[in-house]
């Protein structure tokens, strides 16, 4: 599958028509494009959000080639190194879909609430001396090593592919590496129960309450993703074409 048509599946799934979650107009395959073959410290966008649809559960978002790589993490990841949590991977998102959160109709796919649960950024946190080369390979390999730099969650994790279903849908296990930000038996997931934009708890999400708090702006800075500037970059070089003179 090529970059392109990434988010036809995304697509497929959804009616744009009904539902407020994002189409995702930017050709992903642009964007790989337009981003550097080789980074040295690249700093992608990650965001989990918490969804309420027919199960509860979460969905771990990793931006990687122009997308967002996803998957569904029914009981949410855990800081303890003890504990493997499933990780079901769905189809690729669009990275406008980091900012999503809401109501999607129901009857619609992934009918329910939606709350961005978690945002930041992340690396690759193997020890390749090419960071970029090192998450392509881990993640093609099934050993994918990352560190999250988000608001509730830090350090150093793997998700490991453990099989594929019959759909050729791929199955891992999201696992905390041991470092100085595990805990051994806390429970992340119940020590945040609102959106770490809006403050909103997921009833309040689904009733339409306004926004609790400002999003601070280092957290705004530290989620931009690298995808964004390569458009802005791009944007710049178009716009340097002369521009019509002005009549007066
Ligand atoms: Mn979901």
């Amino acid at each position: 599958m090529s970059d392109r048509d990434s988010l036809a599946e995304y697509r497929r799934k959804r009616d744009f028509e009904r539902t407020a979650e994002p189409e995702g107009k930017i050709a992903a395959g642009k964007i790989a494009a337009a981003k550097p073959a080789r980074s040295k410290s690249p700093a992608l966008a990650f965001v989990i959000q918490k969804h309420r649809a027919s199960h509860l559960h979460f969905d771990l978002r990793l931006e990687l080639d122009g997308v967002m790589k996803s998957w569904a993490v029914p009981k949410g990841p855990s800081v303890d190194p003890a504990v493997k949590r499933l990780a079901m991977e769905v189809e690729d998102h669009p990275i406008e879909y980091n900012s999503f959160e809401g109501t999607i109709p129901s009857g619609e796919y992934g009918g329910g609430t939606v709350m961005l649960w978690e945002r930041g950024t992340y690396g690759y946190g193997g020890d390749g001396p090419d960071p970029m080369e090192g998450l392509h390979r881990g993640y093609a390999k099934g050993d994918f090593k990352i560190v999250l730099q988000g608001e509730r969650l830090k350090g150093s994790w793997v998700l490991v592919r453990t099989r594929r279903d019959s759909r050729g849908k791929a199955q891992w296990l999201l696992i905390k590496h041991r470092d100085e930000h595990a805990r051994e038996g806390a429970d992340v997931v119940a020590e945040y129960e609102t959106s770490v934009t809006t403050g909103r708890t997921m009833d309040e999400i689904a009733g339409g309450a306004k926004p609790k708090k400002q999003a601070r702006p280092t957290a705004r800075k530290a989620v931009k993703p690298v995808v964004k500037k390569a458009v802005e970059t791009a944007v710049k070089k178009a716009s340097k074409k002369p521009a019509p003179k002005k009549r007066t």
